[in-house]
């Protein structure tokens, strides 16, 4: 029987992960391994957390390839990737009992990124300026959610640049099998979320 789980740091050397450091012309600016993040804190050294389950990483290469074709001007940027359950649960801990706990799963449940089977990204230029999608990465209000947006749009809070944006990232990803949800701009999944936790391995 196959493990539940496995190490982060087990990644390498796996042929059920892929680093994003082999998908070229993807930029990588992983923000939970830094400081510029919603805990102000670097949430994943001495980890290398630049990864995907192979599956999720073979289907972003696609994504960067239509994008080429598309708008070769523009670059996807990762802003997050492979994400251990450890770091869930912190981040569970901070915000549990505030309103920013509707952006989190639960660590019981746990999050699509513990499989590497999720995303988060934008849009950048070639010099990795980050193109204006009207919040930033993390925004926890009703501004960041995909199903709100045509209500933004025609009260203003949203530009029709920014919703553009929007639409041409979400074009890219769906193009190539991945599925957004209502509430972050930013999230993407990979295949079926109900059978990736039950049949994949949770990143520890
Ligand atoms: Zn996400």
């Amino acid at each position: 029987m196959q493990a539940v789980t496995i190490a982060i740091d087990a990644l390498q050397g796996d042929a059920d992960f892929r680093p994003l450091a082999s998908i070229a012309d993807l930029q990588v600016d992983l923000r939970y391994a830094g400081r510029n993040n919603l805990l102000g804190r670097d949430l994943y050294a001495p980890h290398d957390c630049a990864w995907l389950h192979v599956q999720a990483a073979d289907a972003l290469a696609l994504t960067v390839q239509w994008l080429a074709r598309e708008r070769p001007e523009l670059r996807l940027r990762v802003l997050d990737a492979a994400r251990p359950q450890r770091v869930q649960e912190l981040f569970w801990a901070h915000v549990s009992g505030t309103p920013m706990q509707d952006y989190f799963a639960p660590p019981d449940r746990g999050s699509i990124h513990s499989y590497g089977m999720a995303v988060d990204l934008t849009l950048a230029d070639v010099q990795g300026r980050e193109i204006d999608m009207g919040t930033p990465f993390d925004d926890t209000s009703e501004l960041s959610h995909p199903a709100l947006e045509h209500r933004h749009g025609a009260a203003g809070r949203l530009s029709q640049n920014q919703l553009a944006h929007r639409r041409l990232l979400r074009t890219a990803m769906l193009h190539t099998g991945w599925q957004g949800i209502n509430t972050e701009w930013w999230h993407f999944d990979c295949g079926d979320r109900s059978e990736v936790r039950r049949c994949f391995r949770r990143i520890v």
